[in-house]
């Protein structure tokens, strides 16, 4: 499978909905956030190792998780769990600013690497246990957590703005259910939606 294929699949199955994230999808090279040896794969809708026992997301929970956050010209981003740097990335073609926490780090230097290569120049990645967040940027119109929680926490949703959209693969163990909060009154309004399966958040 080549670029153009994979999304043509990820369009036909629903995971990509709108002109904007498809576009972005197109001009993400994915081959640059695999490892050389699994560059013949990059295309195939699939997570693949990154080292370190984690993984670059499949492209269809890329789609979905992207679909869901409505991006938005004007946003400014939180990713927890910056991995290969590929979602912050697709993120990057349709938002603002990313600030992107990453608790391994050894795939900073990753990530970084992957990120200039395709020329997303608003996105910054950092070193850190993002289980509370990132305060120093917040508040933000949305974040993504692409590690499994077992609760979106109070810290999480005092550094979302009010109208702001949060979502994460909550549970624990080996399987989770996406969620999606948005921020209503200073409240978080959740919604669950299947069951998906993400590394661990570790402390
Ligand atoms: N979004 C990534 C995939 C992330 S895989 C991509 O597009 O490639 C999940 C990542 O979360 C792993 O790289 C893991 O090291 C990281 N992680 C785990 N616990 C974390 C924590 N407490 N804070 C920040 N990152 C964390």
């Amino acid at each position: 499978m080549n670029r153009e294929e994979l999304i043509k699949h990820l369009k036909k199955e629903g995971y990509l909905k709108t002109k904007t994230v498809e576009n972005a999808f197109l001009k993400v090279p994915r081959e640059n956030f695999v490892r050389d040896k699994d560059k013949d794969f990059a295309y195939y809708d699939q997570p693949l190792p990154i080292g370190y026992r984690q993984t670059i997301s499949a492209p269809h929970m890329v789609a979905i998780m992207t679909e869901f956050l409505e991006p938005k010209k004007t946003d400014i981003v939180l990713e927890i769990g910056g991995g290969s740097g590929y979602q912050a990335a697709i993120l990057s073609k349709l938002v603002k600013n990313i600030y992107t926490i990453e608790f391994q780090k050894e795939l900073i230097e990753f990530a970084k690497k992957n990120l200039n290569k395709a020329g997303c120049k608003n996105v910054e990645v950092f070193h850190g246990d993002g289980s509370k967040g990132y305060k120093k940027a917040a508040p933000y119109d949305k974040i993504i957590i692409t590690c499994a929680v077992s609760e979106i926490n109070e810290e999480l949703v005092k550094q979302l703005k009010e109208g702001g959209i949060i979502i994460a693969p909550v549970g624990s163990g080996y399987l989770q259910i996406l969620t999606i909060g948005k921020k209503k009154n200073g409240k978080l309004k959740t919604e669950s939606y299947f069951s998906c399966v993400f590394v661990p958040m570790r402390h």
